[in-house]
């Protein structure tokens, strides 16, 4: 029991091998249900520079997402914060969200590890100054005090998700918000697992429950949390993945993200409206399809 590896939430070494490709395993603790790679290793900002799903290769990409971006991003940042409040984008990739918070008044900042998003994104959107290359133990003191911290699919990509969000914590301002959204791992999935959810690219799996606790143990105060229901995500994870399957893992990602910005935005929209009423159903079952959003606040402490 000794050499098993330490759950990255809760620390317990109490867990049992769930999937096995060749040296890398997916554990999932006994204690809180997070899964887990093992070993708990992150690949390199080069990897996301050269993986079309994730990089942007043209600043008009950029201004595709900022044009795209999606409106319940901007109804927390909007319910959260006044104009004026300082706000920090973690994983911001090119600073889409940065620039729509901008343009609402908000102080806004953001960080990536991956510089060709910072660089793409500050001539994009004219951010310089309010960008910068780095993860977030490594943010200078000054990046501190904020009034909203926002981390948008970024905590499964992390291997020492712990350090992460006790260093958010410390930067936030008593009282003020954290928004992190992942995949909900407590999801329906007839069209199968989406291909991302395996590591290199994720490397942990996070249940409502398990994420809520996880966060109370690190000191901050629950919410609320949202989870997306919705037949086009499972259409989308269908087609991701069929698209997967049809070519070299090496050849599918750029396929996809062509296919994606040229057609996105209508199927996207046209999707929204026939799947209404099946969706409405999975609210009132509270089935979850892929997503979920959480919302905790750093307490108010009395000296
Ligand atoms: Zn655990």
């Amino acid at each position: 029991m000794d050499d098993l590896p330490g759950c990255p939430s809760c620390g317990q070494r109490s867990n049992r091998v769930i999937y096995t490709d060749g040296a890398i395993k997916l554990r999932r603790c006994s204690a809180c249900d997070l899964v887990f790679t093992d070993p708990m290793a992150a690949v390199e900002p080069s990897y996301y520079q050269e993986h079309v799903v994730y990089a942007h290769k043209k600043m008009s990409d950029a201004q595709e997402e900022r044009v795209h971006l999606d409106s319940r991003r901007i109804a927390w940042m909007e319910a959260l914060t006044r104009r004026g409040s300082k706000t920090l984008d973690i994983g911001c990739g090119s600073g889409a969200f940065v620039a729509c918070s901008r343009d609402a008044g908000r102080d806004a900042y953001g960080i990536d590890f991956n510089d060709q998003e910072i660089s793409l994104g500050k001539a994009a959107f004219n951010l310089n100054g309010f960008l910068m290359t780095s993860d977030v133990p490594s943010m200078p003191d000054e990046w501190s005090g904020f009034d909203l911290i926002t981390m948008f699919e970024v905590i499964e990509h992390l291997s020492n998700p712990k350090q992460v969000i006790q260093e958010v914590h410390r930067r936030l301002k008593d009282g003020e918000y954290l928004v992190l959204s992942c995949p909900n791992e407590r999801r329906w999935q007839p069209a199968g697992r989406i291909f991302v959810d395996y590591p290199p690219h994720h490397l942990t799996r996070w249940t409502p429950k398990c994420l809520q606790r996880f966060l109370e143990s690190n000191s901050f105060e629950y919410v609320e949390t949202e989870i997306d229901g919705s037949l086009r995500d499972i259409l989308w994870t269908a087609y991701v993945n069929r698209r997967a399957r049809s070519k070299s893992v090496a050849s599918a990602p750029s396929q996809i993200a062509e296919h994606s910005s040229n057609w996105k935005w209508v199927l996207d929209r046209a999707l929204r409206i026939v799947c209404l009423p099946f969706d409405a159903l999975l609210k009132i079952l509270h089935i979850g399809t892929l997503g979920m959003r959480v919302v905790v606040r750093k307490p108010f402490y009395r000296s």
